[in-house]
């Protein structure tokens, strides 16, 4: 009895935030993103037609374009582009690197880390210093260091079965290593690639200077020459490194921020936004980040429109521009919406890859976010079952103060960083099946935020 008793109390708990047809109304969005999804061919278009998108590049330009013209095309109530400057660094020729051993050049795959300095005209010879971590690079001290390349190979965590809690631990060996070697008078630095795998693929992404410490040329070197590099050093810890890179800033660019939105019905001033970054590496075409993030948003709006349905709150996609940078798009983008009289009770980001759907992390007040994760159990036969606390995206973040609720889409988290910032991030490794129920799941929980909004 009393076991009945519960049950009735649970379904009754259930029917007040969500009611039955809503399975129905989320498996024709599933429906409608596996037979009549555009996610897959925009994406084929963003990668093979347009290719690498990083900030201020012509590239960058014609995605904006691009995506303007396909939201245009999906009779939206509204779309338009917000200005933004962003940052325009160049890679410049394709980076050269080798070790001397045996009195032979043996080659490297490098490449230079994005905003880093480019090496002298004819390249950094020196020798080199592996270390582990800051800690081990702090112990060596300034007379070690100084006039070195500074060697860190700090690989990720194999153990963490969330890939993206290894990246996040290794990732300030990218972005702080120069600073860090240049305290102790370096004169330059390689890092190991944030790659689970063993490949030959140098994979870029952000790297950070400071104004009290003097600029070094900072690059990342693949997985398996790190490997490489790390026995020689074994075997002979006075051999040379030389690497040339001529990558440089150039002046800040205007792009934009591309968005689409259909008007809510009941509350249009209450908006539920979805997006992903269509800035991108110049290595690569960019596919899992975030091609496929920015595509699955466009898709949510191409599903409402395809299923006709008109939402109760405003359902607004967003792609930004300048993610991998500086986040000039966001923090943009963040300001206008403050001065806007709508309001933000909601944003999804896609950007972890178009990997079959696992979850949502929530990240917001916590009666919200618990509101929210009852309806997992709308999900769990699409194979959503991961509903946690946690990070949203660094686009939607911005949206922190204005009390947004803050939703992460979490696809599988075991292939992302083979590809991620490398050349290795093309369209082929995109599966489609993966892209759309990725689209769908943020469409059927887009659906489900504007039906009920966030209490
Ligand atoms: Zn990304």
């Amino acid at each position: 009895m009393k076991q009945i008793l519960f049950f009735i109390f649970l379904s009754f708990s259930f029917k007040l935030t969500a009611q039955p047809d809503d399975s129905l109304q989320i498996r024709k969005i599933y429906s409608a993103a596996l037979t009549k999804g555009k996610a897959y061919g925009w994406l084929d278009y963003l990668c093979n037609n347009i290719g690498g998108r990083i900030t201020g590049s012509p590239q960058a330009a014609a995605a904006v374009d691009y995506v303007k013209k396909e939201l245009d095309q999906l009779q939206l109530n509204k779309v338009w582009k917000q200005e933004v400057m962003v940052p325009n660094w160049i890679r410049g020729e394709k980076e050269v690197a080798w070790i001397e051993q045996g009195g032979k050049n043996i080659p490297l795959n490098i490449c230079a880390l994005g905003g880093s300095i480019g090496t002298p005209t004819g390249g950094l010879k020196a020798n080199v210093i592996e270390v582990n971590n800051f800690e081990e690079l702090k112990n060596l001290g300034r007379e070690k260091v100084s006039g070195k390349i500074i060697f860190i190979n700090h690989p990720m965590n194999p153990e963490s079965i969330n890939t993206f809690s290894a990246y996040g631990e290794a990732g300030t060996y990218r972005y702080d290593g120069a600073v860090k070697a240049a305290q102790l008078g370096a004169a330059g630095v390689v890092v190991r690639s944030l790659n689970l795998s063993l490949d030959d693929f140098p994979h870029t992404g952000a790297m950070g200077y400071n104004d009290s410490t003097p600029k070094i040329p900072a690059c990342a070197i693949s997985t398996n020459d790190a490997n490489k590099l790390s026995a020689a050093l074994k075997q002979n810890k006075s051999i040379y490194l030389y690497f040339k890179t001529s990558c440089r800033k150039e002046k800040d660019v205007l792009s934009y921020n591309v968005i689409g939105e259909i008007k809510g019905t009941e509350f249009p001033d209450e908006i539920v936004l979805v997006g992903g970054h269509l800035d991108s590496w110049d290595l690569a075409q960019g596919a899992h980040d975030d091609g496929a993030g920015v595509v699955q948003s466009m898709e949510v709006l191409n599903i409402f429109k395809t299923l006709n349905i008109q939402p109760k709150r405003t359902i607004r996609c967003v792609a930004f521009m300048d993610e991998e940078s500086t986040w000039t798009g966001p923090v943009l983008y963040a300001k206008m919406a403050k001065q806007e009289s709508a309001k933000h009770i909601a944003a999804i980001e896609s950007d972890a890859g178009g990997f079959s759907p696992r979850g949502f992390s929530f990240k917001g007040d916590t009666l919200k976010c618990l509101t929210v994760m009852k309806w997992k159990k709308l999900f769990t036969q699409y194979g959503l079952s991961d509903w946690d606390f946690g990070y949203g995206g660094s686009d939607i973040n911005q949206l922190e103060d204005q009390g947004t609720l803050l939703i992460g889409f979490e696809p599988d988290s075991q292939r992302y960083f083979d590809y991620h910032h490398s050349a290795n991030d093309t369209f082929d490794k995109v599966n489609r099946r993966e892209l759309e129920l990725g689209a769908a799941s943020m469409a059927a929980l887009t659906w489900m935020l504007s039906e009920y909004g966030v209490k």
